[in-house]
């Protein structure tokens, strides 16, 4: 067995004390892997995989990046859930004796991120823990380190995974640590579906005690006693393993200066939106691509912030219970619609204005440089010129963010003094400080730069004494100053000259002047930037101690940019302020559906929505395939989630209740990616509604009961239509291709039937996209299979066994399509178009000629047209 190198002997001490993260180690300009990490990160990143000490018995695998491409290499390891240990050469080859010393600097997991190239700016990237004890008790943190916010929560008894599931669905953490095997399982199946990221056990639960100790350092004792967290050990519990987690990996900044406020997370202040309910209304992600845009988020982001745009998200998702609360925004929102001219003064600002709330957090964690500081300035200059176009308005709201938002003047001129306006971006060779803010940094600085005239008048006399015409003076990294004499000129060179290096061409000396400037010019260089770096640290641990200020600066910029974005959204597209009475009745005039107005190819067709307590709560809405009934069923829930973030709604005019939840569920057709029978699924959906929805909430059922066969599904659709009707009496829209389900109108208590308004003209089908009062006395399924390009066998076919059934069903009870056995007969007798079939099904192509195929070909399409168009009018 070969002996192994100094060098990998030091690898494996390292790699040792992190078994389970992949370790990238600087040997030079690269960072190398081996071993398996190499053979795993190879694979992963998509780079070579080669092979140390090639010629040995036991070469060892390897794979390596050069250290100023690392953060894509590391972008794609931690997005697909590896953990990545940083090890760098801690001095220079130069310094060492011996073995170059090797420190781990950074530790990086998928939800420990902090470099913003790495993070999403418009998201929340989280850390969440899950601790369980007896599956009926759940605590939960949910940990965004780029932000400081940290949040958590408890649950327990019956339903409380499915609380915290569903919270954890929503959060959509980068990685989750679970308090046990079981618990881990249970996320993977449940949680993180289709997603990458990390799941893992933790090794280590705090006990109360310690529980109770962490959380003192990091918020204070006060706000263990303030949030009552005796009574929730179990959310204790997981803030401290969160608090643990991130000391292990040195995520944990100083003196829980960084930090917000811990908030201890229940859903009464903020209306709770389901993630099934998320998911169907499109609110944040769409179905199709699941990406933001063509959901109600993507819509109306109009944020010119990264924590705009984050509050935005979590406005769209947590929707207000108070009216006060929402009237306050509204309000406000009025106030800028009116007045454009400062909104646009307002949104020029905010561009200017950077993630305030993220580079806090890489303060804390020490890692800004000078430019960051100065970027800081700059969007500090933002504030003051913000706060007088805030002082224009009158609302409330807008006053408060506005009082609660510092200008920082102190602050601006500490960087304004300070730094140069365009620093370097490394802090370790000066350059970063303006003259005037530090007497001995300037003395320095003169001396250095004088180095450089002493060096040329230094030149100059020496040319003139030695009558050298072709001398000069030289730089040169390991012989430092030289003076260089060319080869022909070595005669005239003087005493005092001593030899420093050959060349080809020529010699190269120093004097005893020149090594008395050199000390004094590289002593004075050195010193510079070693004073520099430490005025630099002495100035990032002074902004460290406004910390607290600029996340609540971060904070307020959020509120107001958020508030512009729906003003200009409400503008632009034309919305409505709701208004909010407590006749608890909903009576929307011309509602639209805010995405599929923007992105549908036909102009939208607005309709009216009208819900009331009694006797109209429960709207059965029927009409063919495509004609619109899901686009009007979600307009109505995006209306009142849209109405209680505060915003404008897509309407003429919006008369609104508040509810208490809004649920929307769609009959299960394609949700194959959950691994449970998609009816399976729809019925749980819908049992959690049924247990969970009040007379206050707004319910979206959109063709409940597809997912089994006809008589199954009906019944179910038909029975959870009574339970609402009777028993809930929540305020409902239900859309279904059931007709005989119209039957109940008069029958059950608030039930009304709609139905959306269709044309006939010839075989063809017009959809009006409007939404009438009645029923839709036939499906037009076949109409709309010609519309998609259905082949006409399979048309003429269906033809014939609707015509059938319709004849069936005159005599027996009602029957559905579906339900009856195939007929594998070959097609008889309905219809001009069979015939022509039949004709062409006849025809023995071996005994034509092609002139008569032709002919023939002719004659059926001319006849098929005739049928299609019998007075040869437009189609
Ligand atoms: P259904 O649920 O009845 O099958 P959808 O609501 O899915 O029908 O609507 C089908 C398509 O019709 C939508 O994708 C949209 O492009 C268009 N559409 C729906 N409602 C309207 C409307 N009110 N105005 C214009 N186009 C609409």
């Amino acid at each position: 067995m070969n002996k192994i190198s100094p060098m990998m002997e030091q690898y494996k001490m390292i790699k040792a004390q992190h078994p389970d993260k992949l370790l990238m180690f600087q040997v030079g300009d690269f960072y190398e892997l081996f071993y398996e990490d190499a053979e795993l990160a190879a694979k992963e990143m998509d780079i070579a995989l080669t092979t140390r000490d090639g010629g040995s018995d036991n070469p060892i695998p390897l794979a390596g990046v050069p250290i100023h491409a690392v953060e894509t290499y590391l972008n794609k390891l931690l997005r697909k859930g590896y953990k990545v240990v940083i090890c760098d050469q801690v001095e220079s080859a130069a310094q060492a004796k011996g073995l170059v010393r090797r420190e781990i600097t950074r530790i990086m997991t998928p939800g420990t991120i902090t470099d913003q190239e790495m993070l999403e700016e418009s998201r929340n990237n989280y850390l969440a823990v899950v601790i369980n004890r007896h599956n009926r008790y759940f605590g939960l943190a949910a940990i965004d380190i780029s932000t400081g916010d940290f949040q958590i929560t408890e649950h327990n008894g019956e339903g409380a995974w499915e609380v915290i599931s569903d919270r954890l669905r929503r959060l959509q953490p980068s990685e989750i640590l679970c308090s046990s095997p079981d618990l881990e399982q249970l996320c993977r199946d449940q949680v993180k579906v289709n997603n990458s990221g990390l799941i893992e056990t933790l090794s280590h639960i705090p006990d109360p005690a310690e529980a109770k100790k962490l959380i003192a350092a990091q918020w204070g004792e006060k706000t263990w006693q303030e949030l009552n967290l005796e009574r929730y050990p179990l959310a204790a519990a997981s803030a401290a393993a969160g608090l643990t987690y991130l000391q292990l990996l040195q995520q944990l900044p100083g003196e829980g200066k960084h930090f917000h406020q811990l908030e201890l997370y229940f859903s009464y202040k903020n209306m709770a939106i389901d993630s099934i309910t998320s998911r169907n209304l499109e609110l944040t992600q769409s179905i199709r691509e699941g990406s933001r845009q063509g959901s109600l988020l993507g819509l109306i982001d109009r944020c010119m912030t990264g924590m705009g745009r984050r509050l935005l998200r979590r406005r769209v998702e947590q929707p207000l219970l108070e009216q006060a609360e929402i009237e306050k925004r509204l309000d406000a929102l009025s106030e800028l619609l009116q007045q454009p001219l400062r909104r646009r003064d307002l949104r020029k600002k905010l561009q200017d204005v950077f993630d305030l709330e993220r580079f806090c957090s890489r303060l804390s964690y020490q890692r800004v440089n000078a430019r960051d500081l100065v970027a800081l300035k700059k969007t500090l200059l933002q504030l003051k010129p913000v706060k007088t176009i805030l002082d224009d308005f009158e609302p409330v709201l807008i006053r408060e963010i506005n009082n609660s938002l510092p200008a920082f003047e102190d602050l601006i001129t500490l960087l304004d003094r300070a730094l140069v306006e365009e620093p370097p971006l490394s802090l370790k060779d000066g350059g970063l400080f303006k003259e005037g803010y530090n007497e001995e940094v300037d003395r320095l600085k003169t001396i250095s730069d004088e180095g450089s005239t002493m060096l040329l008048d230094f030149e100059k006399n020496e040319r003139s004494r030695t009558g050298i015409k072709s001398l000069r003076v030289g730089y040169n990294r390991n012989f430092g100053y030289f003076i260089e004499v060319t080869r022909s000129n070595l005669e005239l060179v003087p005493p005092g000259y001593h030899r420093k290096q050959t060349l080809v061409n020529a010699e190269r000396y120093t004097t005893e002047e020149l090594n008395s400037m050199e000390e004094e010019i590289v002593g004075a260089r050195d010193k510079l930037a070693a004073l520099e770096y430490t005025l630099f640290e002495e100035l990032r641990s002074k902004i460290g101690t406004y910390t607290g200020n600029l996340l609540s600066a971060a904070f307020e910029l959020a509120r107001i940019d958020c508030l512009q974005c729906l003003a200009e959204t409400a503008e632009t597209n034309n919305y409505c302020r709701p208004y909010f009475s407590d006749k608890g009745r909903m009576a929307v005039k011309q509602a639209r559906h805010p995405v599929v107005e923007q992105l549908a190819f036909e102009r939208f067709v607005p309709n009216d929505i009208t819900v009331y307590k009694e006797q109209h709560y429960l709207l059965v809405i029927t009409g063919p395939n495509m004609a619109g009934k899901s686009t009007y069923i979600r307009s109505a829930a995006l209306i009142a989630i849209m109405a209680q973030m505060g915003s404008f709604v897509p309407a003429d005019q919006a008369e609104m209740p508040l509810f208490d939840r809004v649920f929307a569920r769609v009959g299960a057709s394609d949700d194959l990616s959950r691994g449970q029978s998609t009816f399976m699924v729809e019925m749980q959906e819908t049992a959690e509604i049924l247990r969970e929805s009040t007379p206050d909430s707004l319910i979206i059922l959109d063709e409940i009961g597809r997912g089994t066969s006809t008589y199954d599904g009906m019944s179910i659709a038909r029975s959870v239509l009574e339970y609402i009707s009777r028993k809930i009496k929540a305020k409902t829209l239900f859309s279904t291709h059931y007709h005989e389900l119209t039957n109940l109108e008069g029958e059950l208590p608030g039930i009304r039937n709609y139905t959306m308004a269709v044309k006939e003209k010839g075989k063809q089908v017009i959809f009006l996209r409007q939404v009438i009062p009645g029923r839709a006395d036939k499906s037009y399924g076949i109409n709309v299979a010609r519309l998609a390009g259905v082949p006409l066998d399979v048309l003429v076919r269906a033809e014939a066994i609707l015509t059938e059934l319709e004849l069936a069903a005159s005599t027996a009870a009602e029957h559905q399509l579906t339900l009856l056995p195939m007929v594998t007969e070959p097609v008889t007798g309905c219809g001009a178009e069979i015939e022509i079939v039949e004709q062409l099904r006849e025809l023995d192509l071996n005994r034509i000629t092609p002139l008569e195929a032709i002919q023939k070909l002719y004659e059926l399409q001319k006849a098929l047209l005739d049928i299609e168009q019998p007075d040869g009018g437009e189609g």
